[in-house]
């Protein structure tokens, strides 16, 4: 038998595109830029803008400053000397109703020459501008010559693509074009019938025909805006998928796996709450309740707590944390980085030691013996709480019963994590908290299986924190406020962008800042903490200004979660301008914890530009973290909001999280009905959509590994 691969072959979406009309092996690597390997990729490569060409205006008819399609001919052509070096090149046109001019100042003369002799008809398209006496005139406009029976640009609406250089539009549409006249056949429907005909979409095949080369009858404005039925149709399916895995995920964990339900308000916990100083705010106690309910339950809880700075989640955690030893079970918290993790620990202590059970802290800086130690009572089920870092979770802890994983303060810990805990069939109850308010949209997106709590409530007493923006020449005025603050017997925190940011020459390293302050102010305590130092120097450090021993605490972004002093009423931000908004908002709510005003000085340098001073004065206006994060997310994009690689986020190919929320709620409805009404996909009429899911899901399982 003979191997030969035959002559033909069905086309697929699998297919390279190095055999594309129009393409070949040079034009492949430039796609591949693009991230376009296949004819799938191709297909969900939409266009981001349209050009409408479907107002062919005539010469008289044109005006200036408007958009428009002109077809005419060339009745003089050529290059035009200005100066020495500049040269241009320009063109007359004309059609039956009078003359236009159109000029370029990049252009390849023989190019032009030869595209666009006298005589030749073309299409511009482009604005054109008044020139004095002599009419109107195009700059730079697209230009393309009208052969016999290539008309296919003129007067349609025309997709606009990214590109890479080498690569120009033009060809990328002619490539994009004969990837749908020739694939879009092989595209199958996987929604089911009933919602393309509730939302009123176009199949599937159809909505990429019409999204790639959409006819001219079709809404300009509904094109730039995602709206037609074909861009929405697209939009809907990715969030639709991802939103179904969501829910099969979902369905399917509270059917397969067996978690440990506990007993919940006992003795300890009737204890713990006597030992409050202060009595639980309204929303603390509803959360707790939520909280409860799913400890009660048979499967691992999967549950999202969000609460401002300053909410206290903290006495929630450690409520489902005590739940759990008091179940007989063993319990972490995790948290992103080892500051934050002495800072709970000592923190939880306290209680703990009152209510005489045992607390453990697991960093890098214990010693191999005593790591050791901790691992093997670990193990052994003789440690019942432990905080640490993500490296709880690592291969050489092994839990003896772990029931309870709460994870604080971190947006990052995705779905991949989960999934790792779950493979060590340890199955326990997961709490995620966030003070980042994640905009709903993320949410959605990224936690759409989780069950989700907000704290909606500061505890009474809170003060305002009063923010103000200072411009680098007065930023002595800030330092003079804060040293009012300290007169008044206060305390403060200074706050400069990471040491580890070397790249910009001009960022005040917190060692510059504390070094000047020590300088400026002798009779004062002023200490500098950041995370290169040694575990014991930093504890101290962090003890002292607690106490009170340390007036002013130099920091950098390490204190951004977690730090409780209620004392400290004034915090200074340096270089306010290189934080995000979300972050900024955070890094304020250390102060405002106790009785006292507390100020937030913003100080600003002068790159800061239009935007930035806009963003600025935002957040000196509200004190809302969810609209500072959605502000945020405007600003910054979902990507470098949550950092979408790590957090396991598929990337979206179509879909965009801000302009497309809404398509994101209906789909996020659809798909979790759609699993209620057939948990297993069963229905050969979503077999099409089962193998779409496995792709979701596949990718997701593939990038578990890494860990
Ligand atoms: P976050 O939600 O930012 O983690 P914390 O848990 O650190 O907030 O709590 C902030 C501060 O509020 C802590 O000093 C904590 O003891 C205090 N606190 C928590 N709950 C209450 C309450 N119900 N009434 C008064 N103070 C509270
Ligand atoms: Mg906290």
């Amino acid at each position: 038998m003979s191997d030969s691969t035959p002559t033909w072959k069905q086309p697929s979406l699998g297919d390279p595109l190095q055999y594309i009309k129009g393409v070949g092996p040079k034009r492949a690597q430039l796609l591949k830029k693009l991230d376009l390997n296949t004819v799938e990729d191709c297909l969900y490569f939409l266009p981001f803008r349209y050009e409408d060409r479907t107002e062919v205006k005539t010469a008289a008819s044109l005006m200036a400053g408007e958009w428009v399609t002109f077809l005419g001919q060339v009745v003089d052509a050529g290059v035009i000397r200005i100066g020495r070096r500049r040269k241009i090149f320009e063109m007359v046109l004309k059609d039956d109703t009078g003359m236009v001019r159109a000029k370029w100042f990049q252009f390849n003369e023989t190019y032009f020459a030869d595209k666009f002799p006298i005589g030749q008809q073309v299409i511009l398209s482009g604005k054109p501008s008044p020139r004095g006496r002599a009419g109107l005139e195009f700059v730079h406009p697209d230009i393309e010559r009208v052969e016999g029976e290539e008309p296919e640009e003129i007067g349609s609406i025309l997709p606009v693509y990214h590109i890479t250089e080498g690569l120009s539009l033009k060809a990328m549409r002619a490539i994009q074009r004969n990837v749908v006249e020739k694939y879009v056949g092989c595209v199958e429907e996987i929604l089911p019938e009933e919602i393309l005909h509730r939302q009123g979409f176009p199949g599937r095949a159809e909505a990429f025909r019409l999204a790639h080369t959409p006819p001219r009858d079709t809404s300009p404005r509904d094109l730039d805006r995602f709206k037609t039925p074909a861009q929405r149709r697209l939009i809907f399916e990715e969030f639709f998928v991802l939103q179904l895995g969501l829910a099969y995920r979902r369905m399917h964990s509270r059917e397969d796996t067996k978690g440990q339900a506990f007993k919940t308000r006992g003795p300890l916990i009737r204890d713990f709450v006597k030992l409050l100083p202060f009595e639980l705010t309204g929303a603390q106690k509803r959360v707790l309740g939520e909280i409860m309910d799913d400890l009660e339950k048979p499967r691992p809880m999967n549950r999202l707590l969000q609460g401002d700075v300053g909410s206290g989640k903290t006495i929630v955690a450690l409520t489902a944390l005590l739940t759990t030893v008091e179940n007989g079970a063993q319990a972490a918290l995790m948290v992103p980085t080892e500051i934050l993790a002495e800072q709970h620990f000592l923190n939880i202590q306290t209680y703990c030691r009152k209510l005489g059970l045992h607390l453990e802290l697991m960093t890098s800086a214990l010693t191999t013996s005593k790591k050791k130690a901790l691992l093997e009572s670990i193990e052994a089920g003789r440690t019942s709480i432990v905080v640490g870092t993500q490296a709880l979770i690592q291969k050489t802890v092994r839990f003896h019963r772990l029931g309870l994983v709460v994870i604080d303060e971190q947006h990052r810990f995705g779905v991949l994590e989960r999934e790792a805990l779950n493979k060590k069939g340890w199955h326990p109850h997961v709490l995620i908290m966030t003070a980042t308010p994640i905009p709903r949209s993320l949410a959605l997106t990224l936690y759409g299986e989780m069950d989700v709590s907000l704290l909606d409530e500061l505890p009474p007493g809170r003060q305002p924190i009063t923010t103000r923006i200072f411009y680098e020449n007065r930023h002595q005025a800030a330092y003079e406020l804060m040293g009012r603050e300290l007169d008044a017997g206060r305390q403060a925190y200074v706050v400069c962008p990471l040491i580890e940011e070397s790249e910009t020459s001009d960022l005040k390293a917190a060692q510059e800042v504390h070094e000047h302050l020590v300088r400026e102010w002798p009779g004062r305590t002023i200490a500098l903490v950041h995370g290169k130092l040694k575990q014991d120097e930093r504890q101290k450090i962090m003890a002292d200004f607690k106490s009170g021993a340390i007036q002013v605490l130099v920091a950098t972004t390490v204190i951004e979660v977690g730090i409780d002093v209620p004392n400290a009423t004034v915090m200074v931000i340096e270089h306010a301008e290189r934080f995000g908004l979300s972050q900024l908002h955070q890094l304020r709510g250390r102060v405002g914890r106790g009785a006292h005003n507390s100020q937030c000085l913003l100080i600003a340098y002068p790159a800061v530009s239009g935007d930035g001073k806009a963003r600025l004065e935002a957040i000196t206006q509200s004190s809302d973290g969810f609209r500072i994060a959605e502000e945020d997310l405007k600003i910054r994009g979902p990507g470098d909001f949550m950092g979408t690689r790590q957090s396991g986020m598929p990337l979206l190919r179509v879909a965009n999280l801000l302009r497309d929320f809404q398509a994101l709620e209906l789909a996020r409805k659809e798909a979790f009905r759609l699993i209620d009404l057939d948990p297993g996909l069963a229905d050969p009429a979503h077999r099409g959509l089962k193998r779409a899911l496995s792709g979701v899901l596949g990718e997701r399982m593939k990038l578990l590994d890494v860990i």
